[in-house]
């Protein structure tokens, strides 16, 4: 009995203290001010990193960067915050996709007028109708060319983006119905 309650005690030293490791180099990594130049005004400004939040997903799955504050909220607190792509907290591609997943919501796919949710944007990643007429993924657009993207692209849900692919490469067998 007495081993037992020693092993467990152990654990959960262990658990604790590789805990409080994890969330201190976090802290670390995510924490502090940055200064960024807020893309939406041209001007230099204060933004802090919700570092929880950062930890806790990146435990789980993806890591999901948002800020927790900026000098300019909260009278513009429902911004893109575009900003994201400026910051050298993660991976580029994470990045991106913190902020294009905040760009999808609340819109609708630009062909089957489908809205996006949340799960979406995890399993079946979303792609971008160009100017051009074709439909691109993320990892296709470089990250300096996010905003303009954002600006001009629409988007478009992942069944569509495939379907439309497969349109493309291979017009001929494709069949149009005709419209009665
Ligand atoms: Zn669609």
């Amino acid at each position: 009995m007495t081993v037992a309650y020693t092993i467990v005690t152990v654990l959960v030293a262990v658990a604790i203290y590789f805990g409080v490791r994890y969330f201190v180099r976090a802290g670390r990594k995510f924490g502090g001010s940055r200064v960024i130049v807020c893309p939406e005004t041209g001007k230099q400004a204060m933004v802090e990193v919700d570092t929880r939040r950062a930890a806790l997903t990146s435990l789980v799955g993806q890591t999901d960067i948002r800020l927790e504050s900026c000098w300019r909220w909260p009278l513009r607190e429902d911004c893109g915050q575009e900003c994201l792509l400026q910051l050298d907290v993660a991976p580029e591609d994470c990045l991106v996709r913190s902020v294009l997943t905040k760009w999808y919501r609340g819109k609708k796919c630009a062909f089957c007028e489908r809205s996006f949710e949340e799960t979406d944007l995890i399993d079946h990643k979303p792609a971008l109708f160009t100017p051009e007429g074709i439909t691109v993924e993320w990892a296709e657009v470089p990250i300096s060319a996010i905003n303009e993207a954002m600006a001009t692209y629409q988007p478009v849900c992942w069944n569509c983006h495939i379907a439309q692919t497969f349109y493309h490469e291979h017009p001929d067998l494709v069949v149009e119905r005709p419209v009665m």
